[in-house]
């Protein structure tokens, strides 16, 4: 494995202590050598700034970055202007989504809005801005909680990246096998950019239950027992979660996956821990 095989991903903190402390982070995994550091964006476009901001620390401590932007609840004007802001600072790298509403909309009408799906963006973007950004979409191994079936969501995975997305980055899963039939599927309906297998390290049992169940990754009924029965004691749950996502990622690069992402939320040790294992570091 080379650096040019990995990323890495932030949230951007949301106080000025949460922004040191994500330095930090960034200093330790930066040594790692990542291909690029990427950075979400809160539902409904809430972070805007702060992803644009983080983005741009990244880059002036002379790192690639790759800001998510989301289109539902956004507007066309909206998202010309951060594309704007982008290319002005000189961002070439996106992960284009659709996003999820924030909480406290209640029933949400997805048919509203000027943008539906994330097809929808890619597609805006390559409008606006030709060739200018390379476009990252996502992808759903064990299926996205909202696709109509499995089938539905290979075929929506697969008309993102025909409306111009250059590789995909997947939803984390600790099942290999969903991962290598999803590729298999995609492949078969013509999708021949690479997609990056998204890795979450296990540290919080209790986070990893509650994160899982809203986005639809399903943690094997015998990790989850293991991690359930060493309670609050973090060493045992950090040893055995390293053990299973190092396993899992050894799988997926051994059975092809061009790539790996790591889901970080802003903590440096997992993440290093895991790289070091597969020696991963550039
Ligand atoms: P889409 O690809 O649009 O799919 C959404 C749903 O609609 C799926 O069920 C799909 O099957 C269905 N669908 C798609 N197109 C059609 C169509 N034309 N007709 C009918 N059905 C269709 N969220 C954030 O808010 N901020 C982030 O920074 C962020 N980063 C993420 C990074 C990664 C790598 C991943 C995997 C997810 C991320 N998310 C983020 C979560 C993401 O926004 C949600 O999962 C969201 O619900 C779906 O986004 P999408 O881009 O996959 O949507």
């Amino acid at each position: 494995m080379s650096h040019s095989d990995f990323s890495i991903e932030f949230y951007p903190p949301k106080t000025a202590e949460g922004a040191e402390k994500l330095r930090v982070t960034r200093v330790r995994l930066a040594a790692l050598n990542p291909k690029y550091f990427s950075v979400t964006f809160g539902a409904g476009g809430s972070t805007q700034q702060g992803t644009l901001d983080t983005v741009l620390e990244i880059r002036r401590e002379g790192h690639q970055a790759a800001p998510h932007i989301s289109c539902l609840g956004s507007s066309r004007d909206r998202l010309r202007a951060a594309l704007d802001e982008y290319r002005s600072n000189g961002i070439r790298r996106l992960v284009a989504l659709r996003g999820d509403l924030p909480s406290g909309y209640g029933a949400v009408d997805f048919s509203s809005g000027e943008f539906r799906y994330a097809n929808e963006l890619v597609e805006f973007i390559r409008a606006e801005s030709g060739d200018w950004f390379h476009i990252e979409v996502a992808a759903y191994p064990e299926m996205h909680p909202q696709a109509k079936s499995p089938l539905d969501d290979v075929q929506s995975f697969a008309r993102k990246v025909q409306a111009g997305a250059d590789g995909a980055i997947t939803q984390y899963f600790y099942n290999a096998d969903a991962y290598f039939r999803f590729v298999d599927e995609a492949r078969k309906l013509g999708v021949q950019v690479p997609i990056a297998a998204g890795v979450m390290p296990i540290t919080n049992t209790m986070q990893l239950l509650r994160f899982s169940e809203m986005c639809g990754a399903e943690i094997p009924r015998w990790v989850r027992l293991k991690l359930l029965s060493y309670g609050d004691d973090i060493e045992s749950i950090r040893a055995f979660g390293l053990d299973v996502v190092t396993a899992l990622c050894e799988r997926l690069l051994a059975g092809g996956a061009p790539g790996l992402h790591f889901y970080s939320l802003n903590q440096a040790a997992p993440t290093m821990a895991i790289c070091q294992r597969l020696k991963l570091q550039g």
